[in-house]
């Protein structure tokens, strides 16, 4: 991210004219060896040659003599997307009477060509050629970053650093003592370590959950990390480093390449995220064809060979992805979609720590290893952030379908269990009740005559009779009793670890209950009574359902005998075939 700031930050001074144009140099000083560490920039002197006029180390040299060197006052000495090499002067002090072994180390490891050259008393000690378009084999130290080792005399030694590139030519170039260097390299490791692993985890965690849910804003995430971690590895050097070591021609396109994919893929994930698709189609459908268009685009641009364009529009595209995104996020936020509001926490995070990093590398802000790591740190925020959000999401969902479940077990008018609830529940008291030899009964009700009383009272009045009735039965039944609405005016009672005795008590209190009700309503107040059968699970009752056809039989006899009465089993007259 700190590079592709970088990028950014070139690029808006490209467009804004000269990186040095301005600002008052002070005179450089020289390095000193007795420090551990030291920011090259500020104590160099710097000259761009005229395009496609190539200057030699003595016409350098001689340039410099000649004060056409201007001297630097940034720690990072940036010359924008140019053709031109630009050079870099500076003199290392060595105040000891012994030679001292420093390194120097170049952090844009994306430059085509960097040549140095060190002078001891007018004499050269030093030359190597190093860049991207040379193989990690030709390297004098085998590091991702382009550096080299030194063993510098007494007194003062003269570098000089030329550095060409199709893409940005910046010079962030630090110089250590050895051990400073391997604290560095260590350092640097477990952040990127962290970094990786943060950004591999999730992207394993969201891979599996895309296989096992297949929704595509899943897959976009994944794409979106992976092409993050993508970019990440060719330009910090770690892939150059580990991965593609000789492959010259594929590093010098590596950087258009992956800054696009990460752009077009971050593009889809956003577009996904904040459904963009559904809630402004055209906008979706244009942005679409935008980034095939980058794409068909970064296509020719590779295969006519121009690399320099081509960076541009990569640059010019992911400035595009901040931007657009983050106002797509805004709008759909407007629109409802209330988990935008991660994707713009998120993208502000990462705005936030790329300008941080921004800010200290050009000395706005104190340069420290948060303030400088601040762009990494807010990628890993982001991607938790969203990780988190479209966890979020899989929660909200499977709560939508267990309400839905819910809801389908639940009867409207009275919020009782329905028919579908007890088919469920019935079977497993069942089952219980068979292997541990329990007892079980089982009660139906039926309210007497309700059909009068919708046609006397209105349907809405016969509603509220059924309401009434549900409330009383709830406030009767035991813990463990399941209470259900069988449908039309019948509800039912499953009793686990009841005797038929105890069952009968039960129905018998249901039944006063019902009969002592006073339903007032806005036009009268109705009495109501209701007749129920209670059956009782024994050796003789093989099934479920002859248990409900015996109660059901039970309930036919306190219709036919006269209605308002419980009828038991055992005083049941004749009972159904199904026994
Ligand atoms: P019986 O004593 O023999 O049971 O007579 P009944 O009138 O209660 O029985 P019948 O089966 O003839 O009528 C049941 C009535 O219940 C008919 C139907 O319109 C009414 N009903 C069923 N569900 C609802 C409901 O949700 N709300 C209202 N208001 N009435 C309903
Ligand atoms: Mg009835
Ligand atoms: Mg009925």
């Amino acid at each position: 991210m700190r590079r592709i700031c970088n990028y950014l930050c070139i690029l808006a001074t490209l467009l804004s004219s000269a990186v040095y144009g301005t600002a008052s140099a002070a005179t450089p000083e020289p390095l000193n060896t007795s420090h551990n560490y030291q920011t090259i920039g500020e104590h160099s002197y710097y000259l761009q040659e005229q395009a496609g006029n190539s200057l030699s180390i003595a016409q350098v040299r001689a340039a410099f003599a000649n004060g056409r060197f201007t001297p630097s006052n940034s720690p990072v000495p940036g010359f924008g997307l140019t053709d031109k090499s630009a050079w870099l002067k500076f003199d290392v002090h060595n105040e000891t009477n012994q030679e001292l072994i420093r390194r120097l180390m170049l952090e844009a490891t994306w430059l085509n060509h960097v040549d140095i050259y060190i002078f001891k008393n007018n004499r050269l000690v030093f030359k190597n050629k190093t860049g991207d378009s040379m193989p990690l084999s030709s390297r004098q130290v085998n590091n991702r970053l382009f550096t080299i080792e030194h063993a510098f005399a007494p007194g003062i030694s003269e570098v000089y650093l030329r550095a060409q590139s199709h893409e940005p030519v910046v010079i962030p170039l630090s110089f250590y003592d050895l051990s400073s260097a391997a604290q560095l390299d260590s350092n640097r490791g477990y952040g990127y370590g962290i970094l990786y692993g943060i950004i591999s985890g999730l992207l394993l965690f969201n891979l599996l959950i895309y296989i096992s849910i297949r929704q595509q804003r899943y897959l976009f995430y994944v794409l979106y990390l992976a092409m993050y971690l993508f970019m990440d590895l060719s330009y910090t050097g770690h892939g150059y480093l580990y991965f593609w070591q000789d492959a010259v021609h594929w590093q010098h396109w590596l950087p258009s390449l992956s800054i696009s994919l990460y752009a077009t893929s971050g593009i889809l994930f956003a577009l996904s995220f904040l459904k963009i698709k559904t809630l402004f189609p055209v906008i979706y459908s244009n942005t679409l064809r935008f980034c095939f268009f980058i794409i068909g685009l970064q296509i020719l641009l590779i295969l006519f060979n121009m690399g320099k364009t081509s960076i541009a529009i990569s640059l010019l595209y992911v400035m595009f992805f901040s931007l657009f995104t983050f106002y797509y996020a805004i709008i759909s936020f407007n629109k409802g979609h209330n988990d935008a509001i991660y994707y713009l926490v998120a993208t502000l995070a990462t705005l936030v720590g790329a300008a941080t990093t921004v800010l200290s590398v050009l000395s706005v802000i104190p340069y420290t290893p948060l303030t400088f790591h601040a762009g990494e740190i807010a990628v890993a925020f982001d991607s938790i952030l969203l990780s988190i959000a479209l966890a979020e999401q899989i929660r909200r969902a499977q709560n939508e379908k267990l309400q839905a479940q819910q809801l389908a077990r639940t009867d409207i008018l009275t919020r009782l269990g329905n028919r579908l609830a007890f088919d469920e529940i019935s079977e497993h008291i069942w089952n219980h009740a068979t292997r541990n030899k329990q007892a079980l009964c089982f009660v139906m009700l039926d309210i007497d005559k309700f059909k009068s009383i919708n046609d006397h009272h209105g349907h809405a009045t016969g509603d509220t009779v059924l309401k009434t009735i549900s409330a009383t039965l709830q406030k009767v039944v035991r813990e463990g009793d399941v209470l259900v609405r069988w449908g039309g005016e019948e509800f039912a009672i499953m009793l686990p670890k009841t005797s038929l005795a105890q069952a009968e008590k039960l129905a018998e209190r249901i039944r006063k209950a019902i009969e002592t009700l006073n339903i007032s309503t806005k036009t009268a107040a109705i009495k109501v009574t209701a007749s129920l059968g209670v059956a009782e699970k024994n050796d003789e009752v093989n099934s479920i359902s002859d248990l409900f056809s015996i109660a059901d039989h039970c309930l036919y006899q306190a219709k036919q005998q006269g209605r308002n009465r419980v009828i038991c089993v055992d005083n049941s007259t004749s009972l159904p075939d199904a026994r």
